[in-house]
């Protein structure tokens, strides 16, 4: 049976029953109202993300989701290294990567005709060209693999439920109200129709591109929603005689019409290798909305295969908006908005989902901290301040992504043409014997290379850089990047980046750094001669009442620098020291050894906590 409907419509089926008791914390109080410190609304990558991380924290936390079950179809899959070593962190790297399609397999980036048709081009993408493998390699512990968001959503909201999360399906949030002390947050079960307040300290609307959080709370936003039209065909067929000798999560078409709206081109789209597929698939968005039935969808994807009597079993069909949009601040007082909510793009680079779960990171330690009385309040503001510049970079990235197919269209000459039989006939202007042939396949190849933007980017995946008063530079200047910001990151401890990552370990034992910063605590990474760091470390965290590790980095130590790659990357000398926030981005970095180590970490930690501005009052009121 196939469907069509938005993704984020209505999930028809059976109803759920909720018999799992509420826990001590989040239980009914005599008002009838459910308390909890922190509401979640939307179990998708942000939400089911946010409830896991807050779970490992210890907070409790109530995830409500407008429907029976997670995602029902495959739309985020490609996951890059910096959300793989976020999920490493959470300690769910290996249940994602039981159930992905390893990154081996996701790169040699088609463009063609049709599938079974001409190959216009090749391009390894993802870190698989050999160079560039070792740009991925030598920069994390973690590669990028391929997980349908069916597969990625279950597996966090699990964990999340596992580790303590109320999670509440068939529910709906309907609107909020906030004072000094919390959020009260009407609701409505579903499957009852009856309607109940949570009361909550905070609310974290991941609701979607259409939030209605994001509403309720007026978010600025800029930019345009629905500026291009696309339709999603899921379908399975064995498409392993046109797949394996090329593996690759994405095959992309230029085909009659693969220039109107989607995503730049036609797209045929790995699920699961190779015999389940989407295909993305452009409409004008000005006109009357396709009403697609079995056998369209069956044409269009017998089209793009290239195969006119191809055995396909379709298993379902939706239409969705391409959007251009951004939120400029992302939260008001009590109420924080993530993922899609705060950031709307086309699918294009896969920037969607990862970002939406490193949203969730930034915020989720912050009000871990908050609500245990670690941090003052104004720690909070800093989220929008970090992460709304970020919103901007991928809603524009992901949409250059999808103009960068423009060059593509232009040197087969298929731009302009008007009717199927142009557009075939164009294309073979490539392969002619001719200046202007020549002419044409230097600017293909050029404009295929140019795709490294969306599919080679390192740079953007996981250079992220945060400017906020949670990152302590004493004044310094970020040092000005070499190489192309966008396709590759910038590696150093400057304040603000993400830790470097370094194998360290002993002659049992080898880990990353990222290992060792763990998401549920500050770190102080210091070599030998810093044990006095350390020694400080240990009595700043008794006064500042916060969980700080201490890792000296040496010879004889536990934790030992074996490769050198520590000592090559740590910019400090050996008795300096590195900050390291839970979310593994540098919070602070001194040269060397101070005369005061105790005050100086006390003075820095306190600022970037915001405790010194936190008054018994202000503590109560909001932790
Ligand atoms: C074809 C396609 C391919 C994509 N590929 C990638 C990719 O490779 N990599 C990538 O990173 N991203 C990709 N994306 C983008 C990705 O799917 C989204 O960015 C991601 O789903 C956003 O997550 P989210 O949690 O913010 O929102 P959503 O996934 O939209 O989740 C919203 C949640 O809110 C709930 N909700 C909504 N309203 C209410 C309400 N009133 N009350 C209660 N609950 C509510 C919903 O039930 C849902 O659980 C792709 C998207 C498409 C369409």
């Amino acid at each position: 049976m196939t469907t069509q409907r938005n993704d984020n419509l209505e999930q028809p089926g059976r109803s759920v029953i909720f018999d799992d008791g509420l826990s001590a914390t989040d239980t009914p109080n005599e008002t009838n109202v459910v308390e909890t410190e922190v509401l979640i609304v939307g179990s998708g990558p942000a939400g089911s993300s946010a409830a896991m991380f807050l779970s490992t924290q210890g907070i409790s936390n109530i995830m409500i989701t407008k429907y029976r079950w997670t995602a029902n179809t495959p739309r985020a899959h490609i996951t890059n290294q910096r959300t793989m070593e976020i999920l490493r962190d959470a300690g769910i790297e290996d249940q994602v990567l039981a159930e992905a399609v390893p990154h081996e397999l996701m790169g040699d980036t088609v463009y063609c005709e049709s599938m079974a048709g001409e190959e216009i081009g090749r391009r390894p993408t993802w870190g698989t060209r050999p160079d560039r493998r070792a740009d991925y390699e030598l920069a994390s512990p973690a590669m990028p693999c391929d997980i349908p968001q069916t597969l990625l959503e279950p597996i966090m909201l699990k964990n999340a439920t596992m580790r303590g999360t109320q999670t509440q399906f068939s529910t709906e949030y309907l609107s909020h109200t906030q004072d000094d002390k919390g959020v009260s947050v009407q609701v409505l079960n579903r499957l009852t129709g009856q309607e109940y307040t949570i009361r909550a300290k905070y609310l974290i609307g991941a609701d979607g591109a259409r939030s209605k959080v994001a509403a309720d709370i007026n978010l600025p936003m800029e930019g345009k929603m629905d500026i291009g039209g696309s339709m999603n065909i899921t379908f399975k067929a064995d498409l392993s005689h046109l797949a394996a000798h090329r593996p690759s999560i994405l095959y992309w078409v230029f085909h009659p019409g693969s220039n109107i709206g989607g995503l730049g081109a036609g797209l045929i789209r790995m699920v699961r290798p190779w015999n389940e597929w989407l295909v993305v698939w452009g409409f004008d968005i000005n006109q009357e909305p396709p009403k697609l039935n079995d056998d369209e969808a069956i044409q269009i994807v017998r089209n793009l295969v290239g195969i006119e009597d191809l055995d396909v079993e379709i298993l379902g069909y939706s239409l969705w908006g391409n959007n251009d949009q951004y939120a400029t601040h992302l939260q008001k007082g009590r109420v924080f908005c993530a993922g899609d909510a705060i950031h709307k793009h086309p699918p294009s680079h896969g920037l969607g989902s990862n970002t939406s779960i490193q949203d969730s990171y930034n915020l989720c330690w912050k009000l871990a901290c908050v609500l245990k009385g670690q941090a003052g309040p104004e720690l909070l503001e800093t989220y929008s301040t970090e992460r709304a510049p970020i919103a901007k970079q991928i809603v524009t990235r992901a949409n250059g992504s999808s103009s960068e197919y423009k060059p593509i269209f232009d040197a087969l000459g298929v731009t302009d043409t008007t009717t199927n039989d142009e557009f075939v006939e164009k294309l073979a202007l490539r392969k002619e014997n001719s200046p202007e042939g020549a002419r044409r396949r230097a600017a293909l190849r050029a404009a295929l290379d140019n795709k490294d933007y969306e599919f080679n980017a390192q740079g953007t995946e996981i250079g992220q850089f945060y400017d906020s008063s949670a990152v302590i530079t004493d004044g310094q200047k970020r040092p000005a990047m070499t190489e192309d910001p966008m396709l590759h990151h910038q590696k150093s401890t400057f304040p603000g980046l993400r830790l470097p990552h370094a194998w360290l370990g002993d002659a049992k034992e080898k880990y990353s750094t990222h290992d060792i910063a763990e998401g549920t605590r500050f770190t102080i990474f210091t070599g030998i001669t810093g044990q006095a760091w350390a020694d400080a470390a240990v009595r700043v965290a008794e006064r500042l009442g916060i969980d700080l590790k201490a890792v000296v980095i040496g010879e004889g130590q536990p934790v030992q620098d074996l490769y050198g790659d520590w000592l090559r990357q740590r910019e400090v000398d050996e008795d300096g020291v590195i900050l390291v926030r839970p979310d593994k981005h540098i919070g602070w970095r001194a040269q060397s050894m101070v005369a005061d180590p105790e005050t100086a970490l006390f003075d820095v930690l306190s600022a970037l906590l915001h405790t010194k501005q936190t008054n018994q009052a202000n503590q109560a009121n909001y932790s």
